[in-house]
């Protein structure tokens, strides 16, 4: 009996549901293996003592095929079918297939007819003109590839990655080799096409192509690689010598734009002494875009928030009680959250009426004997109804301490109706705060059609503050909204719209935001006490 190991069964479950999906699985099957990996993770039992006893089944999300699997990996160490799927899927044409703009599918056709499994094989193939010779590959596809491949690693991916994602892919990758992330990510752009890290010697270059998230070298010198991802995401990796690596750093940065506006670039070790070498102070990352101004001293940062004032509960679509967010929220070091739970018109999920809000005000007061003084607020995320008004009594929505005002449908209404909609509810004197206020979904719901100018206007009126929410897909407002609103004087608030203890942490995708914005310290509502908060 080979020796079972957590961290490799559950890598072995990981990598068998990433090939699933890439062998077009169902998304049911592919999750039920990857919450089999996590659960192998977190169950504090022995799995491998209960797979042999045939008591497995148990545990929550284990079928039988899924049984089957830890038989398996608890008998031989491993999965056979994980190589015979390896095989039959192709990771490495797959990545570099949807580089060039191909989908899996019609890149495992390419790949068996040249009978080929690899970049090199594939680029083989193509000079020797053999790509034509595939049925159903005319001339016009066959120029395509030919010329994507030649421009391949200077292309950036098809689609913008979320920022949570992008700042986790080149942060493995940087620590994997001993670097630093660089690129979009880097600049905590809300969609990164331009992925880097930069390297202190040229070895880390020969290690790249062992990455796990590496499925291929598309190309490198003495000083420069480029790897892809699965996903056809190039990665660019840079070595530097110590006496130049803050000028690598700061080019490998970007963006493109404002560090050609710097001119050229004396050689330093850091990024610090390359600004002071050019009469400059230094510019966070966030805003090296070009047209931005000198960033304020007062900027703000991670450091200066005090509270969450939007995150979800069991209550509704949250996956953590009242009590361990708010002692999340303690360990972060703050001294108040609001849980603000959806009400019933949201209808996707579950949602809290008046006798809901209530029941929950006695576990929010329970909350707090705890936690004292730390601070629990009794708050709602409450929709927007079509007409305007709230989707709460004005007698509950009197009681509670934040009310998040919210549009969950209608984002498609026109620029009148909607921002006549939204203006009205603001006018509401509970309300607190305008959620996400542009209702995107980055990479698949645009911008609704909302007239933030008259918004800046009634918010001046109201006090009512606007947004930053810090879901990656989200990040609304915008940096370029933060920076309108600001000039209206509108007050913001830093959120995370957290489901999960975990979420808290979005709170620096949503000050990065800010920042990038130029908000300062004085801008956002959330980096004051409670008792400013409470007389504002
Ligand atoms: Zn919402
Ligand atoms: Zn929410």
């Amino acid at each position: 009996m080979r020796v079972w190991t957590t961290p490799r069964s559950q890598n072995a479950l990981d990598a068998f549901a990433a090939l699933l999906d890439l062998n077009g699985s169902s998304y049911y099957t592919v999750r039920a293996y990857r919450r089999a990996a996590e659960l192998i993770r977190a169950t504090p039992a022995d799995v491998a003592r209960l797979v042999s006893s045939g008591q497995v089944r148990a545990l929550k999300g284990v079928g039988p095929g899924i049984e089957g699997r830890l038989r398996e990996l608890v008998e031989t160490g491993e999965l056979a079918e994980l190589r015979e799927l390896e095989a039959e899927v192709m990771p490495e044409l797959v990545g570099v297939g949807r580089l060039l703009g191909l989908s899996p599918k019609r890149m495992r056709e390419l790949g068996r007819a040249l009978e080929v499994r690899t970049l090199a094989g594939l680029r083989e193939a193509v000079d020797a003109g053999r790509i034509e010779t595939v049925a159903g590959i005319g001339p016009k596809t066959a120029a395509k590839i030919r010329s994507r491949l030649a421009e391949a690693t200077t292309a950036g991916p098809r689609q913008g990655m979320t920022l949570h994602r992008a700042r986790t892919l080149v942060g493995e990758i940087a620590a994997a080799l001993g670097g630093e992330p660089a690129g979009d990510p880097r600049r905590w752009s809300e969609l990164s096409t331009r992925f880097a890290v930069v390297v202190p010697s040229d070895a880390a270059l020969l290690a790249l192509e062992a990455l796990p998230q590496i499925v291929s070298v598309l190309e490198r010198d003495e000083r420069r690689a480029v790897g892809v991802t699965v996903e056809g995401v190039p990665v660019e990796v840079v070595a530097a010598p110590p006496e130049s690596f803050g000028t690598a750093l700061l080019r490998a940065t970007g963006s493109p734009e404002y560090v050609a506006s710097l001119g050229d670039l004396p050689d330093a070790p850091t990024e610090a002494e390359v600004f002071a070498a050019l009469g400059r102070s230094f510019r966070p990352p966030e805003l090296r875009e070009l047209g931005v101004e000198e960033p304020p001293d007062d900027l703000v940062g991670l450091a200066d928030i005090r509270g969450d004032l939007h995150v979800h509960s069991t209550a509704s679509d949250g996956k953590a009680s009242v009590l361990e967010m708010g002692v999340a929220a303690r360990e972060l070091g703050y001294e108040y959250l609001a849980i603000c739970d959806h009400t019933k018109a949201v209808r996707v999920v579950e949602g809290l009426d008046a006798e809901g809000l209530r029941r929950q005000a006695h576990e929010i007061a329970a909350a707090n004997e705890e936690l004292e003084p730390f601070r629990i607020l009794r708050g709602s995320e409450c929709d927007i109804l079509p007409d305007g008004s709230l989707d709460l009594p004005a007698d509950v929505l009197a009681e509670l301490d934040w009310v998040q005002i919210s549009l969950h449908a209608g984002q498609r209404w026109g620029r009148e109706a909607l921002t006549d909609r939204v203006l009205e509810a603001m006018r509401h004197p509970a309300a607190a705060c305008l959620s996400h206020p542009k209702g995107r979904i980055l990479n698949h719901r645009p911008e609704n059609a909302l007239d933030l100018d008259r918004v800046f206007e009634v918010a001046l009126e109201t006090g009512v503050s606007l947004e930053v929410n810090g879901l990656p897909d989200r990040l609304d407002l915008s940096g370029e909204h933060v920076r309108r609103a600001l000039a209206a004087g509108v007050t913001i608030v830093c959120s995370t719209d957290a489901h999960s203890t975990r979420g808290l942490g979005g709170m620096q995708l949503s000050v990065a935001t800010a920042r990038r914005g130029g908000a300062r310290r004085g801008d956002v509502l959330n980096t004051r006490s409670l008792s400013e908060l409470r007389r504002r």
